[in-house]
Formats: C-alpha cells, structure tokens, sequence
C-alpha cells in the first residue's frame, strides 16, 4: 500500500535536519516593548509596530467604536455589500498621506502585491524585480504570466544592463522593488530607478510595507524620504507594520486606481476590510500625521543600537557582520542555521526577544532586530549587554 501523503513525514525531516524548522510561539497580552513570551516578560525586537501603536488606546477605542457601530464583518465584496464609508475615508486619509490622487485599499498587504502586479501586466510583458523582494512580489510576477527576472539588490548597473537587452522584446514593463527591504533593513536607490524607468519606458511599484509611517517627514515613506512625492509611482504598503492595524493598499493615480478596482482579482473577490482593521488604520494615520516626535523618538534609539552594536567585540573582529542599515531594522549576520538560533535562544534567557532568520527566507543567517519608538533607552542597552554576553564558543558548536 502506498500512502500520497507519506512524503510529508520525509521534507519535514530534511527541513529538521536543515535546521530550517519553524514553529508559532504564542504573546500573550497586548503589543507593545515588552511582551510576554512563553509566560515569561522580554523585551520586544520582532515587532514590525515601529511605533508602537497596535496596543494605542486611541486605535483600540477606534476599533471598538467602529464595531459597535458597523458590526464585526464586511459581509461581502466592497463591490457587492462590503462597501463602507468607512473604506473610503481610509482611502483618501491614505492618498493624503502619500500626496497621490487616489488610494485603494485591500484585505491585506500580500493581497495587494499578489493582484496589482497581476492586473498591470500579463503575457506579453516584462517584470524587472530586486531579487530580495518580499514573496508576495515574486508571487504576484508568476501570477501575472509575465516573464520576471531578478537584477541583483540594488544594483542599478545590473538592472541597466537587463534593460537594455530585453525590454524592447516586450510590451509593458515593470520594475518592482521593496523599499525598505525587510530582512536586511537597506533602502531601495529610488531616484536612480524612476530614471532608468524613464529612460526605458516602464512603470515603478514600489512596496513601502515598512517605509510608511517610518521614513519621510511626514512618515510618508521611501518616496517621500528620497523627494520623490508626486512622480508618475505606483506605491504599495500596508495597514498592518507602523500602523498597527491589518490590510493593505495601492496609492497612485486616479486612473490607476480606477483600473485595479475594475481589474485586480484579489480586491474584486475577496471581503472588504473589517470595521474595526479601518477604523483603526484610519486613527493611526492620523498619529503619524501628528505627532511626528514619535518618528524622532524612534529614529534616536536607531542611532543608539547602531552605535552601541559597532562596538561588540564580535562585530569589531568581524565574527559578526552588522548589515547596513537606514532604517529600524539592523541585522547581525551570523555563521549558519544552528549559531543564530543558539544566540536567539540566549537572549531569550535573558528576556530579550530578537528573532532568527534563515534560509529560505534570506540567503544568509542572521538575527533580526527591529526598534521601536516606544523602546527606552535602557532596553537598547539590554539588548547590547545581552549581545555582548553571548558565549560564541557554544554558538559555533550549536
Ligand atoms: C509584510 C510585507 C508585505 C505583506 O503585508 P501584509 O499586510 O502583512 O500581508 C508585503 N511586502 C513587504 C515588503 C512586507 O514586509
């Protein structure tokens, strides 16, 4: 007797033995700088909440009042029942936000990647993408049917080249990139891309996942940070990182927006944001528009960790390699699977939550720290203390 699912037991043994196994550990209580892990208090570096809103009263009072009044569920496409007014104020406090005409928003951040990129190009079409783009990104290009092909990470040359061998071969093409890339925590060379989509005739999405609220003075995102407010862009993001809700949207131009509600499937058929996601994505933008003393706050810590990390003797004799970095994400890349998961485990002892990440999510190993404005200074130096502690004689066995 043969068993079809017998080959389950067989990868997850290869994926054990790879070190690459993963498993959900549940927080408990409300998100924040510290949270509890396994019943134990740590302080927070996994959190993509960059400034400390998803546990904000003003966005949880929002959530309640928009479901005591609009009930819990859409209960349909936003074109069929789904549609509130609620969306539509989100909409537009999102346009505001990026200073483009329009906005569109979808049921999450992977949703709107999977069916932009599918509804702009098809067949006949070209995808020019970083080839550290998020999955969604690279999903949504085979999605499209378009021919995608990756130019190295933020090589401008390299992208120069692939453009000039195959874009006259198709009809529309589209360069891709994240802006900030989330596993590194590097910038995308924005200004150098919109020219070469200039030169060669091609549309720009930019996924600012983890630009918005965090970069520009305005918390904008990439775009605004590098003054490219107001070019011919398609800016993508979500509701889900700095704003502390869920979902995700599409800024652009009118006609593009007009075009993605006629034409993107995973916002025709799928059910409108939930009242409570909108409500509260709607109240953040109108903190980071605000308070601006939050960005600065975070953008202090920042410098605090890059500063203090440059100076661990691991990093210093290159053991350690800290990744370059303008944003609240810093990496330490670190030798395999096994040592970043051994270090993960022995800041965890010391109630510091820093995260390991391994292939196949990134080529290299490393732990994974994002800040947040809501971090004190004191807890920055816990997380250096307890880095420095770090026993790499048992981490190099692991
Ligand atoms: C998180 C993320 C997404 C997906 O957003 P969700 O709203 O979580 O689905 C897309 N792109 C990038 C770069 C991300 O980091």
């Amino acid at each position: 007797m043969t068993n079809p699912y017998g080959w389950l037991d067989k990868s997850l043994d290869a994926i054990h033995r790879a070190h690459w196994y993963r498993s959900v550990k549940p927080i408990a209580g409300k998100p924040g700088a510290v949270v509890e892990l396994a019943g134990q208090p740590v302080v927070n570096f996994a959190s993509n909440d960059y400034l400390g809103l998803a546990g904000d009263p003003r966005l949880i009072e929002a959530a309640v009042a928009a479901t005591q009044a609009y009930g819990t569920g859409s209960t349909g496409s936003r074109l069929l029942s789904g549609h509130k007014a609620l969306h539509r104020e989100l909409e537009i406090a999102i346009a505001n936000l990026k200073q483009t005409e329009d906005a569109l928003v979808f049921s999450s951040g992977y949703l709107a990647n999977l069916g932009t990129v599918s509804a702009l190009v098809g067949a006949r079409d070209l995808i020019l993408g970083d080839q550290y783009n998020h999955s969604s990104l690279k999903k949504g290009a085979i999605l499209s049917g378009a021919t995608a092909i990756d130019y190295l990470h933020n090589d401008l040359a390299d992208l120069r080249a692939k453009l000039s061998v195959n874009r006259s071969l198709y009809r529309r093409c589209l360069i891709t990139t994240d802006s900030v890339f989330s596993m590194d925590g590097d910038l995308c060379p924005l200004p150098g891309l919109l020219q070469l989509a200039d030169h060669y005739d091609c549309m720009v999405l930019v996924d600012e996942a983890h630009g918005t609220g965090v970069l520009g003075s305005t918390g904008a995102g990439c775009v605004e940070h590098f003054g490219c407010s107001g070019t011919p862009l398609i800016q993508m993001g979500t509701l889900s990182k700095a704003l502390g809700s869920l979902g995700g949207y599409v800024a652009g131009s009118s006609q593009l927006i007009d075009f993605l509600r006629n034409r993107a499937s995973t916002w025709i058929y799928t059910t409108g944001l939930s009242p409570a996601d909108t409500a509260a994505a709607l109240a953040a933008i109108q903190v980071v528009q605000t308070e601006p003393e939050r960005r600065e706050c975070l953008w202090q810590r920042v410098s605090q960790l890059k500063e203090k990390i440059s100076q661990i003797p691991q990093v210093q004799q290159g053991t350690w390699k800290l990744l370059p970095t303008e944003s609240p994400i810093v990496c330490l890349q670190m030798q395999s699977p096994a040592v970043v998961l051994d270090v993960s485990q022995q800041l965890a002892t010391q109630g510091i939550y820093a995260p390991a990440i391994r292939p196949p999510t990134v080529p290299t190993s490393r732990i994974r720290i994002s800040v947040m404005a809501t971090h004190q200074p004191k807890q920055i130096e816990q997380l250096v203390a307890g880095l420095r502690s770090i026993d790499s004689g048992d981490a190099v066995e692991g």
